[in-house]
């Protein structure tokens, strides 16, 4: 049986929110089976509680933010979502007491670091995936996304197109079957990236007022201005791609499938993951229950014992 996870034992850490600047501090618990991923806003009084959903996205500006009725916000929980993912954790209680996950480096690798730190444990209840039974395709403006069958697996392809001479164009495409080890490997290390002429025009704003080039590649005309440089030769499609791995794991469930995508962002992958689940012809939930029932990629995917430690 493939079984559903949680954390080993509570941990919390501070870091810096991308939007406000300001410190912000979040602790993670350990959560029952079948709880999904539950954020609390500890800074309101009473708390304000929400659970990880793809309707619960409620915008997608600038990150993906969990949003509930009232217009009480988490924002910036993608690449945590996304090292998540990754670990095959399906449990999570996450307190925050501000209105965002603080950024770190702008990756998903900080949040994987500490969750194979701390330690995973297996929960005893089957972990359930969302198996892609038919294509579901969303556009706008000439981007593009979709998720479609796959015999096995959770297969990604991404292209980007952007007309900057620090971005090659034969590096804007990348495909990879997502493992836990995969995605820690190739992805979880690719940062956020944005441009000189966006940061000045959101610091006039008072939007990212956290931003630096400590959590984010900036490039200006010409060049990335991080003096280090780049973390892959591919880093800002991998970003893209880590993403998307977030967005599409905000329903707390893995997907087996494939994910082809041209350009999409946030909004997009959103848009993906509820088409997807408003017709339940387009896919199925599964576990694998018994030895005899394990499909192999699903294995493959998450019940690698390295997953289960430290990368
Ligand atoms: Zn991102």
């Amino acid at each position: 049986m493939i079984k559903q996870r949680t954390i080993l034992k509570p941990f919390s850490m501070t870091g810096i929110g991308l939007h406000s600047g300001a410190k912000v501090s979040v602790a993670f618990r350990p959560a029952p089976e079948n709880t999904g991923i539950v954020y609390t806003r500890t800074d309101l009084n009473p708390h304000v509680v929400m659970k990880c959903s793809p309707d619960n996205v409620r915008d997608t500006q600038l990150c993906t933010a969990l949003v509930n009725d009232n217009g009480v916000r988490i924002s910036t929980v993608e690449h945590l979502t996304a090292a998540l993912s990754a670990l095959g954790i399906d449990n999570l209680f996450v307190d925050v007491d501000a209105p965002e996950v603080p950024v770190m480096d702008g990756s998903a690798q900080p949040f994987i670091y500490i969750f194979a730190s701390i330690g995973i444990q297996e929960l005893n209840a089957p972990k359930l995936f969302i198996r892609v039974k038919r294509k579901v395709r969303v556009e706008n403006e000439g981007k593009w996304a979709e998720l479609f069958p796959s015999k096995s697996g959770f297969h990604l392809d991404l292209q980007i197109d952007f007309n900057h001479p620090a971005m090659d164009r034969d590096k804007q495409h990348f495909s990879m079957n997502f493992t836990g080890e995969a995605f820690a490997s190739e992805l979880s290390r690719a940062r956020t990236f944005c441009f000189m002429r966006d940061v000045e025009y959101m610091h006039s704003h008072n939007l990212a007022l956290g931003g630096s080039l400590d959590n984010a590649v900036v490039l200006d005309e010409n060049k990335v201005v991080n003096p280090d440089g780049l973390r892959y030769e591919n880093e800002f499609v991998k970003h893209k791609l880590l993403d998307a791995v977030g967005d599409l794991y905000m329903s707390g469930y893995s997907i087996l499938g494939n994910f082809k995508a041209y350009k999409t962002g946030h909004d997009l992958n959103n848009r993906l993951l509820r088409a997807l689940l408003s017709d339940t012809s387009n896919y199925e939930l599964i576990s694998f229950a018994d030895k005899q029932d394990t499909d192999a990629e699903a294995i493959d995917f998450l019940d690698s014992k390295k997953s289960l430690t430290a990368f």
